[in-house]
């Protein structure tokens, strides 16, 4: 009873509009029956021709017959139109509400998680699950209840002629069905989510062979070097192949039962008209045959819908992929934090459970210092500061801000608490102006501007044909690296949050852009505590305190000039940094 359950947590999203679905299902039925009228008119038309026959001006009733005919099919069109309104109202209804209850669930999730499933999947699965749902709901369902209401409409008609021509008829019907459940059984649902998963892992592949497209023609290669592409692209064929194979006999059979109606029907009226034929029989024999047409046409229409079933089952597991990614804990009786300080105590983090990231990782940086974490790669200075900022919640310690932990902080206060500067920042497509301003939405425009001043961004506006109502991503418009997280600083200057968390650039490709950027991020830092990840020794001199990373615990922390002084690891890293350095200068001299 699976669909039935995804029909009712389909409709728990209708709200008031649940009863519109409901009529949606009532008119298409009540327009199935109606459709059957026309060819009971048909039927007079018949008879009294056959009646008056060879002397056809004797017929009266043929025009107005005709008329009545030709009303009850439009009449059927239009309940039909009516309730595919009705069901469409719903059906939007349904979708828009799903999305916003993803949409609502996202934002209670913990960025790392949300960082973790992949921002495109989440797009994808908002926007394309949610609206797999309305061909169901407002095709789908309105048209089952018109197929079941015209089975129905023919038996009631069995009474009034020819019962067993109208039993006949009603084979095909059945055949069909039972062809079709063979069809849409268990074994297939699982060939579905096999199908889907083929076709996602192709389009996975294929967004990897996009933005490989650099090295594969920097390399001369061809596709071919692509194996995983050329292996879902395999496997997806080999998968349709067999798919098609499979349905190949049920769909012959299936088109041959319900087309061969009339073999049915001509091999009955031979087999009771032995002893003659009477003028009765042969008026309800083409009845029979004018009517039974409408049973294929509604069986092909519910057929193709069976597989849309399978699809809003995918949909909706895809959904609950979402719904059941756990929120983080709101904090329940919030507490404001004293200062800006941070401090960590026994704090430990691991992404999978096993293998820990952090390792009882105790430090305490007071208001208004700057620190830098540095260490080799893979060490955890990323994760360390997304536990600060609260991606995560680590599984032991507590982290707390101006003396209270971050888990007792209202998530809004933790917001403006805490601002970061991501490596790649991403803005958003839409002008200079209201990408900084989502750093404080009401922001004037004059406090916007000052922003990006401080922020170094004079020569950015300046070169933009609208200045700071250029929109970002439009024709012609290009930014670099550099000069898009000069403008993520200006939008973090604009929120004015007295932490930072900073995750400085490895690489810049010109270094008028490296000395700008490193001189907005010295205006930023002004008054305020500043946690750097810092990439670049060189950039680490000044700093207060310096923490040295190293498999998820503190190897060495003290001033850099303490560390320089010591033998360990900061100045075996300085050592090798200088080598770099001066291999660096001496090659490109
Ligand atoms: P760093 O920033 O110092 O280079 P990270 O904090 O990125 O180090 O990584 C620390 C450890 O955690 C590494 O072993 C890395 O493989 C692992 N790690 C990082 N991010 C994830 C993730 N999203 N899922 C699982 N493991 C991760
Ligand atoms: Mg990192």
């Amino acid at each position: 009873m699976k669909r039935q359950s995804n029909l009712q947590r389909l409709l728990g999203y209708a709200g008031a509009h649940k009863y519109l679905t409901y009529a949606s299902w009532i008119l298409s039925a009540v327009s199935a029956l109606i459709a059957l009228v026309p060819y009971w008119y048909i039927w007079r038309i018949i008879r009294e021709v056959l009646a008056v026959a060879p002397d056809f001006g004797q017929a009266q009733g043929l025009v107005h017959n005709g008329w009545m005919a030709v009303l009850f099919a439009v009449a059927a069109v239009l309940v039909y139109i009516a309730g595919l309104m009705c069901s469409h109202m719903g059906a939007f209804r349904i979708a828009t509400n799903l999305r916003l209850a993803m949409l609502e669930h996202i934002i209670r999730l913990p960025l790392g998680a949300a960082e973790a499933f992949g921002s495109g999947k989440l797009r994808k699965i908002v926007n394309e699950s949610s609206a797999a749902t309305e061909t169901y709901l407002a095709h789908q369902l309105p048209d089952r209840a018109g197929a079941i209401a015209t089975p129905c409409g023919l038996l009631a008609l069995l009474l009034v002629f020819d019962w067993r021509l109208g039993l006949l008829s009603l084979v095909p019907v059945l055949l069909g069905f039972l062809i079709m459940m063979a069809m849409t059984g268990p074994r297939m649902q699982q060939k579905m989510k096999e199908y889907q998963d083929a076709l996602d892992d192709m389009s996975n592949e294929a967004v990897e062979y996009v933005r490989g497209i650099p090295v594969v023609k920097t390399f001369g290669q061809t596709i071919f070097s692509f194996k995983k592409f050329k292996g879902s692209i395999d496997r997806y064929q080999k998968w349709v192949i067999a798919y098609t194979k499979e349905l190949r006999t049920p769909m012959m059979c299936y088109t041959a039962a319900v087309n061969g109606v009339f073999v049915f029907l001509i091999a009955g009226a031979l087999l009771f008209t032995r002893d003659g034929v009477t003028a009765q029989f042969l008026l309800n024999l083409m009845f029979y045959i004018i009517i039974t047409p409408i049973i294929s046409v509604t069986l092909t229409r519910i057929m193709f819908q069976s597989e849309n079933a399978m699809i809003v089952d995918d949909a909706l597991q895809r959904i609950d992929s979402i719904l059941n990614l756990r929120p983080l804990p709101e904090a329940q009786r919030p507490q404001h934090p004293r200062d800006a300080s941070v401090e960590l105590s026994h704090v430990r983090f691991s992404y999978d459970g096993q293998k820990d990231a952090l390792r009882d990782i105790s430090l305490a940086i007071p208001a208004g210092q700057t620190v830098a974490f540095v260490g080799p790669s893979g060490g955890g200075k990323t994760t360390l500061a997304n536990v600060i900022s609260r991606f995560f919640d680590p599984q032991g310690g507590a982290v707390r801000i101006g003396g209270v932990d971050v888990r007792d902080i209202s998530k809004e206060e933790l917001m403006n608490t805490v601002s970061f500067v991501f490596q790649n920042s991403r803005l958003l497509k839409d002008s200079i102006l209201e990408n900084v301003r989502l750093g404080r939405p009401e922001a004037t425009r004059e406090e916007v501007l000052a922003a990006l001043e401080n922020a170094q961004c004079a020569d950015i506006l300046e070169k933009l044909p609208n200045g700071v109502d250029t929109v970002i991503g439009t024709k012609g418009v290009y930014l670099s690296g550099g000069e898009q997280q000069r403008i993520a600083i200006a939008r973090v200057m604009l929120k004015n949050a007295p932490i930072l968390i900073l995750d400085e650039a490895t690489a810049f490709a010109d270094p008028d852009n490296e000395t700008k950027v490193q001189s907005a991020f010295s205006r930023l830092s002004q008054g305020k505590t500043v946690i750097m990840i810092a990439h670049r020794l060189s950039t680490v001199a000044n700093v207060d305190r310096i923490y040295v990373i190293q498999n998820g615990a503190i190897a060495e922390s003290d001033s850099s000039r303490e560390l320089m002084e010591r033998d360990g690891l900061f100045r075996r890293m300085w050592e090798n940094y200088q080598t770099s350095v001066q291999w660096k200068v001496a090659k490109e001299a």
